[in-house]
C-alpha cells in the first residue's frame, strides 16, 4: 500500500537530482533566476512600499489641514491645551456639506448606504471613548476609536465596507491629561484601488518574470555551454585507436579555448607515453627474443649430432653467457618497472658524497685495471648532500662503469665534487669516444642506444641511464650530459641540505 507513494517521490527525487545535478545550464539558470528573484521581490516590495507611502503621506497631510480647521473653528489656540466644551457648538457638518454640494450627481441613498465615503467624517469622544458629538453623514455608523493612545495617530479602518483614513488627536488640557478625542476621516477608495491594483500587477508579473528568465537564461546558459558537448562529443570518440585526433579549438580565447588546450596537451602526453610504452614493450620482446633465439639454435645444433666435449663446453659456455645477459637484462627491466610504478621511495638523508664515490671507484677497479684506466678524484671530503645512499650508488655505479665502458684503453676518468653557492655538484669525465650532439638527450630514453654495433661488443642494453635518470628523479637531483670531440661529462646537481 505504501509503496507506491514513496516510489513516486522518489522518483520526482531523482528527477529533481537528474535535472540539477547532471545538467550544467539547468544550475546556472536556476541559480540565476532565483538570485535575480530576489533582487526582483526586494525592487517590487520598495516600489510598492514607496507609492504606498507617498499616498498615505497625501491622506494624512489632507487629514491634518482638517484637523486644524476644526481646531481654528473651536478657537483652539495652543494645539496642545485643549477641551472638549470647544467643541459642543462648531458646525462639524459643514464640510461635508460642501463637499456634496460640490457633486451634482451626488445620489443620496447610495450615500446613506456606503457611509457617505465621499466627504470628511468627524467624531468627537470624551476621555472614555464615548460618543460627544459625530457629523451627520456618519449616519448610523461609527469611526473606530483606538483607547489609550495619547498622542495624534493616523490609521486606516473600514467604514461601511470601504477603507478609510483615520486621524485620532487626543484632546489635552495644560496638565497634560486626556480629556476627550478627535477623530476625522476621509475615505480612500481611489488611492486604494490603486494600491491593490499596484499590488495585483507586481504579483502577477512576478512568476510571468521569473519563468521567463528561467527559460531565457537556461536558452542562453545552453550556448554559452555547447562548445562543452563539443569537447566531450570528441573526447568520447577518443581511444587507443585514435590518439591523434584532437579537440577542435574554440574561436574565442576564453577559459572553454583552455580546456581545450589543456586536454589536447594531456592528450599529446598520453599519446607520447602510450608509443613510448609501445615501443618499449617491442624493444623488451626483442632483447628477450634474440638470446633466446640464439640459446635455442644453438641447444638445436648441438643435439642434431654427436659433438667433442670441447665443442659441446664452448657451446654450452655461451649459451650461459647468453642466459646471463638475459637475467641481467630482466632484472634491470624488474628494476624499471619498480621505479615507474612509484612503489618505491627515497630515503632521503645526509650522505657523505666522496664516501659514496670511494665504495664505488673501488668496486670499478677491476674492470678498469684491465683496460688501464686510471680515476682522477677531485673531492671534497667534507661534503654531504640529501640523497638515498643506496639510489646514489646505483646512479654512480651506472656513469662510472659507462665511463670505462666507453673509454680506450690507457686513459683517465675524472670526478670532480664542487660547491655552487647551496649546491652540490658532481662532475664525472671520462676521455672516451664521446656523444653527438643530436643524441644527447636520447641516451637517457629506455633501450636506447648512440651505436648499436658499439654495444654489441660493450654488452649493453641501453637501460642503464634511463634507471640514472628515473632513481635521479626520485631524490630531486638533476643529471646532465655534456659531450665534445672526445670524452663525456655527466654532472649530478644535490639539491641543498
Ligand atoms: P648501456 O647499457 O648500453 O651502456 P646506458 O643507458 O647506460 O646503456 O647508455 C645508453 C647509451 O649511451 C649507451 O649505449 C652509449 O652509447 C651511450 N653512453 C653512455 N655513457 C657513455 C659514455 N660515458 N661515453 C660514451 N657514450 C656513452
Amino acid at each position: 500500500m505504501t509503496g507506491k507513494p514513496e516510489n513516486s517521490s522518489h522518483e520526482n527525487r531523482s528527477f529533481w537530482k537528474r535535472f540539477f545535478m547532471f545538467s550544467l545550464r539547468n544550475r546556472i539558470a536556476f541559480y540565476y533566476t532565483v538570485a535575480t528573484a530576489f533582487l526582483i521581490a526586494v525592487v517590487f516590495a520598495v516600489i510598492y512600499f514607496l507609492v504606498e507611502r507617498v499616498v498615505y503621506q497625501q491622506f494624512d497631510e489632507e487629514l491634518r489641514s482638517e484637523i486644524s480647521e476644526l481646531f481654528h473653528d473651536a478657537h483652539v489656540t495652543n494645539y496642545g491645551i485643549a477641551s472638549l466644551s470647544q467643541f459642543r457648538n462648531i458646525d462639524i457638518d459643514d464640510k461635508g456639506e460642501e463637499a456634496a454640494d460640490e457633486d451634482p450627481d451626488h445620489d443620496e441613498h447610495d450615500e446613506k448606504e456606503q457611509g457617505k465615503v465621499d466627504v470628511e467624517f468627524i467624531q468627537i469622544l470624551d476621555r472614555e471613548g464615548l460618543m460627544f458629538r459625530k457629523s451627520e453623514n456618519l449616519s448610523r455608523y461609527t469611526l473606530v476609536f483606538r483607547s489609550g493612545q495619547e498622542e495624534t495617530i493616523f490609521f486606516n479602518s473600514r467604514l461601511a465596507g470601504s477603507t478609510i483614513r483615520q486621524v485620532q488627536v487626543p484632546l489635552k488640557d495644560s496638565k497634560g491629561l486626556v480629556g476627550g478625542y478627535v477623530i476625522v476621516a476621509v475615505p480612500m477608495k481611489n488611492a486604494i484601488i490603486v494600491l491593490y491594483d499596484l499590488q495585483n500587477v507586481l504579483f502577477l508579473s512576478f512568476p510571468l518574470i521569473i519563468l521567463t528568465l528561467f527559460i531565457l537564461t537556461r536558452l542562453i546558459a545552453g550556448r554559452s555551454i555547447m562548445p562543452i558537448d563539443r569537447v566531450i562529443a570528441t573526447a568520447e570518440q577518443i581511444s587507443q585507436t585514435n590518439l591523434d585526433q584532437r579537440i577542435m579549438m574554440p574561436r574565442h580565447r576564453d577559459e572553454l579555448y583552455r580546456l581545450s588546450a589543456t586536454i589536447n596537451s594531456l592528450l599529446d602526453r598520453m599519446q607520447d607515453a602510450f608509443l613510448r610504452e609501445k615501443q618499449f614493450t617491442a624493444d623488451a620482446s626483442h632483447e628477450l627474443k634474440t638470446p633466446l633465439s640464439v640459446v635455442k639454435g644453438n641447444l638445436e645444433v648441438l643435439i642434431r649430432k654427436p659433438r667433442e666435449r670441447e665443442y659441446y663446453e664452448s657451446k654450452v659456455k655461451f649459451c650461459l653467457g647468453e642466459l646471463n645477459r638475459m637475467a641481467q637484462l630482466i632484472d634491470q627491466l624488474l628494476m624499471l618497472a619498480r621505479f615507474e610504478s612509484d612503489s618505491m621511495h627515497s630515503h632521503i638523508e645526509s650522505v657523505q658524497l666522496s664516501r659514496r664515490i670511494d665504495e664505488v671507484v673501488e668496486r670499478m677497479k677491476p674492470s678498469a685495471d684491465e683496460k688501464g684506466i686510471v680515476f682522477r678524484l677531485q673531492e671534497l671530503n667534507d661534503v654531504r648532500v640529501a640523497a638515498d645512499s643506496s639510489m646514489l650508488e646505483m646512479i654512480l655505479d651506472n656513469i662510472i662503469s659507462n665511463a670505462v665502458k666507453y673509454s680506450p684503453s690507457g686513459s683517465m676518468v675524472t670526478i670532480r665534487v664542487e660547491r655552487k653557492s647551496n649546491m652540490v655538484a658532481c662532475h664525472i669525465t671520462d676521455e672516451g669516444i664521446g656523444i653527438p650532439d643530436e643524441k644527447l638527450q636520447s641516451v637517457f630514453e629506455r633501450f636506447y642506444r648512440v651505436d648499436q654495433s658499439r654495444n654489441s661488443s660493450t654488452g649493453g642494453f641501453g637501460l642503464g641511464l634511463s634507471i640514472v635518470k628515473k632513481l635521479a628523479d626520485l631524490q630531486k637531483i638533476r643529471v646532465t650530459v655534456a659531450s665534445g670531440e672526445k670524452g663525456t661529462t655527466f654532472t649530478l646537481v644535490f639539491p641543498s641540505l
